[in-house]
């Protein structure tokens, strides 16, 4: 009931939940209190947590941050919640994110923005809380949930989780089923805790994950105790600071706390090296061809017709039509027409075909770097929180931000970002680890000695 009330009163302002179900979470944690009372009780008995609204809820609407979906009820339950339910986790509601996933700050939700809970000191300008978990992160950092889920197709768990002060977990692609998670693009999109350290992300994740046939590509191996690798320690692992990612413009902070971090380690037992992964600068404008040539794909099928909003028309085509309009946010739209444009014929094989062999060749990068190293470790992202009137309006600009985030997720790789220092003006900075495929053990202990 606390954190139903720390809703009630703070969301207000920070508008990180679309929708609240306190009742529901009041009937479950009576239902908790009696199983722990008789010593029973999955692995999250009573835990109350947030769901990214772009988990299917069985009977709770779940809008992806989209006009098209406003009033979607889903029949169903997707695979990751269900398995969070299976252990006795309390949802207290669908938190915001930016439409279908798509952005980096959270103001691109048709439900509008989310502010992060902290502030510049002596400042009051209300900062972005990163996207496109906008509405998971700061739920989590303000306190209202102890956890919650998010999705990472390019960094929507980690730069959230950075800008927030908070920690995420991107596991390998293919460790949680993707069924009923409403798609962006889904040779990328997976899904992930957010929660206050990285102990709490361990339990979720093993919650979380697991093999389900009904995702071809959830991947069949035993879940791990994640938590019993958090105490493992890191003598004699080898850290690898990629070269490439010292961007010339980095802030100086960044770069010392990157420096810090190194240092932790290093004192820990670990040995830093230098790697490199000389496809990094292909990173971003791969990622933005193969992502948005998926989502112009999965969003074929809100067409008014199947599912969500309608706008009624004469003919089929301008009912296609109206109803796209309508539904969609500028953000989407763009999208849309871009991956579009690079699957069109003519330019498929300049783009699409293009991007899909550097892909590859970026996922050699890291395959060859993991002969050297045992886990890589990078900021998480170029910049703290920013304010939501300095949003750029060029979205290149925005784009930029996934720098540090969309290697490992073309690649498929596991990846972290835990809350490492603060910059001057107060506000939490993160790093990233990235790791082997699998081995988000490896994470989790080279993590805990830079908590
Ligand atoms: N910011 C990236 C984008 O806009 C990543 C989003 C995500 O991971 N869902 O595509």
């Amino acid at each position: 009931d606390s954190h139903n009330k720390a809703i009630e009163s703070l969301n207000g302002d920070v508008n990180a939940f679309i929708i609240t179900t306190p009742e529901q979470a009041r009937e479950a944690a009576k239902a908790a209190d009696t199983l722990l009372a008789k010593g029973e009780g999955g692995l999250l008995c009573g835990i109350p947590l947030g769901v990214k609204d772009l988990f299917c809820t069985n009977g709770v609407r779940t809008t992806a941050a989209s006009n098209i979906l406003r009033d979607f009820v889903p029949p169903y339950e997707s695979a990751v919640t269900a398995n969070l339910l299976s252990e006795g986790a309390i949802f207290l509601g669908k938190t915001n994110l930016d439409e279908f996933a798509m952005g980096s700050t959270n103001l691109t939700s048709a439900f509008g923005g989310v502010t992060n809970p902290w502030r510049r000191s002596g400042s009051d300008a209300k900062l972005v809380p990163g996207g496109s978990s906008g509405g998971s992160a700061a739920a989590v950092a303000a306190g209202m949930v102890l956890g919650a889920t998010g999705t990472d197709t390019g960094g929507s768990i980690r730069q959230p989780a950075a800008f927030c002060g908070i920690t995420g977990v991107k596991p390998t692609y293919g460790r949680c089923s993707r069924f009923g998670t409403i798609a962006f693009a889904s040779s990328l999109d997976q899904a992930g805790p957010m929660a206050r350290n990285l102990e709490d992300c361990a339990w979720m994740l093993e919650a979380m994950a697991g093999f389900d046939k009904r995702d071809s590509t959830s991947v069949d191996r035993p879940v791990p105790r994640y938590a019993d690798a958090l105490e493992r320690g890191v003598k004699g692992m080898k850290v690898g600071i990629p070269r490439e990612y010292r961007a010339p413009n980095m802030p100086r902070e960044i770069e010392a706390l990157w420096e810090q971090g190194i240092a932790w380690l290093r004192e820990a037992g670990a040995e830093p090296v230098e790697v490199s992964l000389p496809h990094t600068k292909y990173g971003l404008p791969t990622y933005y061809i193969v992502a948005l040539a998926e989502a112009s794909s999965n969003l074929a099928r809100y067409d008014g017709v199947r599912f969500g909003e309608r706008v009624k028309a004469d003919s089929l085509d301008a009912l296609y039509e109206a109803t796209r309009h309508a539904g969609f946010g500028e953000e989407v739209r763009r999208r849309i027409l871009m991956g579009t444009y690079v699957l069109s014929s003519g330019y498929y094989d300049a783009y699409y075909l293009r991007a899909q062999k550097v892909r590859t060749m970026i996922q050699r990068d890291f395959l060859s770097a993991f002969e050297k190293v045992d886990v890589l470790l990078t900021p998480t992202a170029p910049s703290a929180a920013f304010a939501h009137d300095e949003k750029p309006t060029d979205p290149v600009q925005v784009y930029l931000n996934d720098v540090f985030t969309v290697p490992a997720s073309m690649a498929g790789v596991p990846a972290l970002s835990l809350p490492a220092g603060l910059d001057a003006q107060g506000l939490p900075l993160g790093l990233q680890l990235i790791g082997r495929y699998f081995d988000e053990e490896t994470l989790f202990a080279a993590g805990r000695v830079m908590e």
